[in-house]
């Protein structure tokens, strides 16, 4: 059984430092999502969705301020637990696919599995599973460039759960879909995260995705505020 808190943030700070000076972009964020919780990242663009996400994606690091995952402190984390954390416990989605070219659709969701030591024949399985939850089962040998955007879309997301992880941080997933195309993804994630019982914070500007989610929270002035 997973801890009741999968994500914890205190206190986070992070500026960006130029010549024309110091930018701070969060000042003081405070955020707990708990086990199977979906929650919406709102605010305007520039106010710092992305850079919550990298830091709560252990792909960027606080100023100050501490993190833990899966109730375990991961403030004082070396690169190499950072990169074992990520692998293990945490799927990202963004705006655009980042697909590889060259792989199939089902090889796409079979390789990050291969990173962490899952046989062939697990990890093929696994992504058979997915591409059947997402109703992608006749696109699985298909390039991405054989894909439609949705589709693509739908694959990414698949990759991102392939190693079920506990926290999916998602960037503007439906950004690049029409409104039909986004509505069908926003189910289908709702819907993958009953059955997989991953939590998600998940930045976005489509507010019929943002209700569609257990909680909403708004980044203003670099902190967070319920929506
Ligand atoms: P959002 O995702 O809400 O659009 P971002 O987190 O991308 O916001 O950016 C917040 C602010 O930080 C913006 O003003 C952006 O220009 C700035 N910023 C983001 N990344 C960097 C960086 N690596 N170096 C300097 N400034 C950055």
């Amino acid at each position: 059984m997973r801890p009741e808190e999968t994500l914890k943030l205190e206190k986070i700070y992070k500026s960006y430092k130029s010549a024309q000076g110091s930018l701070a972009v969060l000042q003081g964020v405070s955020l707990t999502v708990s086990r199977g919780e979906m929650v919406a990242l709102l605010g305007p663009s520039g106010t710092g969705k992305s850079t919550l996400l990298h830091i709560a994606g252990l792909l960027d690091q606080p100023d100050t301020g501490a993190l833990y995952l899966l109730g375990e402190s991961c403030s004082r984390a070396t690169d190499t637990m950072r990169t074992q954390w990520r692998r293990h416990h945490i799927g990202f989605v963004y705006q655009f696919h980042h697909l590889m070219p060259e792989l199939t659709a089902l090889e796409n969701i079979v390789l990050p599995q291969r990173l962490v030591g899952t046989s062939v024949k697990e990890a093929e399985a696994r992504a058979w599973t997915l591409l059947e939850q997402l109703g992608l089962v006749p696109r699985a040998h298909h390039l991405p460039s054989a894909l439609s955007g949705g589709e693509q879309q739908r694959i990414a997301v698949a990759r991102a759960l392939a190693n079920t992880p506990a926290l999916l941080l998602a960037d503007e997933p439906t950004g690049n879909l029409d409104g039909k195309t986004a509505q069908a993804l926003i189910q289908d994630l709702v819907t993958l995260s009953k059955t997989w019982h991953f939590s998600a914070l998940i930045a976005t500007h489509n507010i019929e995705f943002a209700h569609c989610l257990d909680r909403r929270v708004q980044l203003q002035n670099g902190v967070l505020h319920n929506a």
